[in-house]
This record gives C-alpha cells, sequence and structure tokens, in this order.
C-alpha cells in the first residue's frame, strides 16, 4: 500500500503551504511530491520555493515557474507582473547567495513525471506545462478530451487550473466538494488536485490531494489569508492578487 500526498500551484503562499505541510504530517503522511506553479502571484518565492526543496521528494515544472527564466508575452499582465517581482526576489547574486539553490531548482524542474504506477504534470498530458484541461471540456472541447484520454493508459494528476476534481474517460468532471471529496481512480481519468495557494472555485481554503493506491482525497485547509493578503500589499503587488484569496476565485 502507498500513500502520499500531492501539492500544486502553491503560488509562494507561505501561509497556505506552512498549513498544508502541517496537515499532512497530522495525517501521518510522509511523501509529498509537488506538480508545479512553486512560485508567481504571491509575496514569499524564496521561503516557499526553500520549503518545497526540503519537504518535497519531486517537484515538476509549472508555467509559471517556466516564466521566471522566458519570455513573458503570454502571461495576463497581474501574472506578468508577479514574475518580474518573483525574478527580483530570486535571482541570484554574491550579497544574496541563500537564492542560488532556489534559483537553479526551478530552473532545473523536468516537465513530467511517471511514479507509484501514475503520471504526472502540471498542465495536460500533451502540452504537460501549458495546457489547461477545463472543468468544461468535457461538454465543449470533446475532440480535446478524446485526444487527451488516447494517451492515457492509467490515471494522469495535474494542477494548473486550480479546480479539483476528476475528469472520467466519459469526459464529466466531478468536481470535488466537502460532500464529495474521494474518487477512485481505477483506470484512466485526470485528476486535478487543486490549489495551495490560490484556490479558484469559490472556496478560499487550500486544496491538495492524497492518494491511496486506487482512491485519491481531496483536503481543504483553512489558513490566515488575512496574513498573506497584507504581505501581497506590502510587497507593492496588486492589490487584486490579494483580494481573490479570500473569495477563492
Ligand atoms: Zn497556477
Amino acid at each position: 500500500m502507498s500513500t502520499f500526498a500531492l501539492i500544486s500551484d502553491l503560488h509562494a503562499n507561505l501561509e497556505a503551504v506552512d498549513a498544508v505541510f502541517a496537515r499532512i504530517d497530522q495525517l501521518g503522511v510522509r511523501e509529498v511530491a509537488c506538480l508545479g506553479d512553486v512560485v508567481g502571484y504571491g509575496a514569499d518565492p524564496l521561503p516557499v520555493t526553500l520549503r518545497v526543496m526540503q519537504r518535497c521528494a519531486w517537484t515538476i515544472l509549472g508555467n509559471h515557474d517556466w516564466g521566471l527564466f522566458h519570455e513573458l508575452d503570454d502571461f495576463n499582465p497581474l501574472a506578468r507582473e508577479a514574475l518580474l517581482y518573483t525574478r527580483a526576489q530570486l535571482r541570484p547574486s554574491f550579497l544574496r547567495p541563500r537564492r542560488r539553490a532556489a534559483w537553479e531548482f526551478l530552473r532545473t524542474l523536468p516537465e513530467r513525471r511517471e511514479a507509484h504506477g501514475f503520471l504526472f504534470c502540471h498542465g495536460s498530458p500533451r502540452d504537460p506545462v501549458m495546457e489547461y484541461v477545463l472543468k468544461s471540456d468535457g461538454f465543449l472541447e470533446p475532440d480535446k478530451m478524446a485526444q487527451l484520454f488516447g494517451m492515457l493508459d492509467r490515471p494522469c494528476f495535474v494542477g494548473h487550473t486550480h479546480w479539483p476534481g476528476v475528469h472520467r474517460p466519459d469526459y464529466r468532471f466531478s468536481q470535488a466538494t466537502d460532500e464529495q471529496r474521494e474518487f477512485k481512480i481505477d483506470g484512466p481519468c485526470i485528476v486535478n488536485v487543486g490549489s495551495v495557494g490560490q484556490p479558484r472555485d469559490g472556496d478560499p481554503r487550500a486544496s491538495f490531494a492524497v492518494v491511496h493506491d486506487d482512491r485519491v482525497e481531496i483536503h481543504r485547509v483553512p489558513y490566515d489569508f488575512r496574513r498573506t493578503q497584507a504581505k501581497i500589499l506590502a510587497a507593492g503587488l496588486h492589490p487584486a492578487l490579494a483580494e481573490r484569496l479570500a473569495r477563492g476565485k
């Protein structure tokens, strides 16, 4: 029996990350892995990256992590502005040698991973860093879903949309809620673990997953988002990035 936790889309939110790691420890789950977007949007990229380096067995690349080292033309203005802030916080220098390990860690993350008989990426199986698998794709984009499922012979875990739930081979999306937060995963499916640091499903609590062989549980953890909001504002980041944390949008 193998049990492990999956976190994704931390977005430099230290309070959410600490709350989630504390809950994972309480649950007695030792192995944790990260599906990317360690940084971006939030005020604490360095401490969050150092926490991930220490606690996670492995981490894969998210689009915001990628954006640290590439042109930002395809990012929306808020994401771009936050990535420029993140670069300034993380770029190593002689005066700030502690940043070097975090910078190199993010720069060399892999795009996908196989472990425990499952597949893992940030976005989608065919475009692991950038493509969204949206909850509406089942009825709006059936050809896309057919292609994605054509590539899968087993469950694939993703993040990226910040909406926790499971896409089934019939393209139905079952959203994770307090009433239904446990799902069987015994064949091809796409499991979204939600976001630790910037949930967008209307629930402000941090989201993460615990996998036990053939089932996954989505957990939600409250954290002190007012403290995170104050740090975002103090850092000079856009107020919308603070405000959305209270609404989970
Ligand atoms: Zn994200």
